[in-house]
């Protein structure tokens, strides 16, 4: 049986390894196949195929793109799109300009109950990062003694409804599942009933993304319960998708998540990815090959 991990982040976004030393630590958790997917960039593709290249592991280069649905947050996993797709990297980078723009904001808001952090504190956690986000924010608050850990960090000033907490630009789900399919790559929904997203995806309305091209559901996430896992892999046979299983790694970003807590069954991995294939057949564009060391 082979580890086939799909979803994990380096220091592009707000894992805590950079892209080779992400695939390295794979290798050594005896992981066969693994999914690079920070949010909101490409960045680390070249970086980690490479080493894969070098380690013989497999591969799947891709994304979380960070959605909203009904004022909630939504993540949404592309899987080998065209990196050089205009209108993706357009939404990509709206993405991240809206998380660079809300950083000061946050600041703000944190000195308004006296905790003094500055911009070059945020800098100093997020410098290898493409993609910046709250765990950055964190992760000074904790430099500065201010939080225990990124999650203590969280839950007392940045998660939604704290008084850190401030929004920002994200797409609509089923615009990104065209944009992405459009630019010849396979969305999976992320942890779907997990955090937040479990109040806007009701079973209907991962109906209505089925429809509007979503490839796959992650099923098997360490924010799933058992029970929740068993009815959304019912859901996934109702509706065709293609059932995932992932750590959601963040390197020491995250307790709970360490690589191939969770795979994907090779089966699965198989018909994920046909329809990638189908994708960049139908799409015309030039996309980016998984670095398989074995045929699937
Ligand atoms: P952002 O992308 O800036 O909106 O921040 C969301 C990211 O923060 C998620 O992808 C997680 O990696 C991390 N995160 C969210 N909630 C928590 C939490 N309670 N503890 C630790 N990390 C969290
Ligand atoms: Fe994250
Ligand atoms: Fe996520
Ligand atoms: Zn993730």
């Amino acid at each position: 049986m082979r580890l086939i991990d799909l979803h994990t982040h380096s220091n592009c976004s707000d894992g805590t390894d950079p892209p080779a030393e992400l695939v390295r630590r794979a290798a050594a958790a005896g992981v066969d196949v693994l999914g690079l997917t920070d949010h909101d960039t490409f960045a680390g593709w070249d970086e980690a195929l490479a080493e894969a290249r070098r380690l013989g592991v497999g591969l799947v280069p891709g994304a979380e793109v960070s959605c909203r649905l009904g004022g909630v947050s939504v993540h949404m996993l592309a899987y080998l799109p065209d990196p050089d797709d205009a209108e993706l990297n357009h939404t990509l980078g709206r993405v991240r300009e809206g998380r660079n723009a809300r950083v000061p904001l946050i600041l703000d808001r944190l000195r308004e109950h006296g905790i003094d952090l500055t911009p070059e504190d945020v800098a100093h956690q997020s410098r290898a990062a493409t993609s910046l986000g709250r765990p950055h924010v964190a992760d000074a608050l904790v430099a500065r003694g201010y939080a225990r850990d990124r999650r203590d960090a969280f839950d007392r000033w940045l998660s939604e409804g704290k008084s850190g907490y401030v929004t920002r630009y994200a797409p609509d789900p089923a615009e990104v599942i065209g944009e992405v399919r459009a630019a010849g790559g396979v969305c999976v929904l992320a942890h779907p009933r997990g955090r937040s997203s479990h109040r806007v995806l009701t079973d209907e309305v991962i109906g209505d993304l089925a429809e509007a091209g979503l490839a796959g559901l992650e099923v098997d996430h360490r924010d799933h319960a058992p029970e929740v896992r068993v009815r959304l892999r019912e859901l996934a046979g109702v509706l065709d998708l293609v059932v995932t299983g992932a750590s959601d790694h963040h390197g020491a970003g995250k307790t709970d998540h360490e690589l191939g807590c969770f795979g994907t069954a090779e089966e699965e991995f198989a018909r994920l990815l046909d329809r990638a294939r189908s994708a960049a057949d139908r799409s015309g564009r030039k996309t980016p090959a998984p670095y398989l060391p074995y045929v699937p």
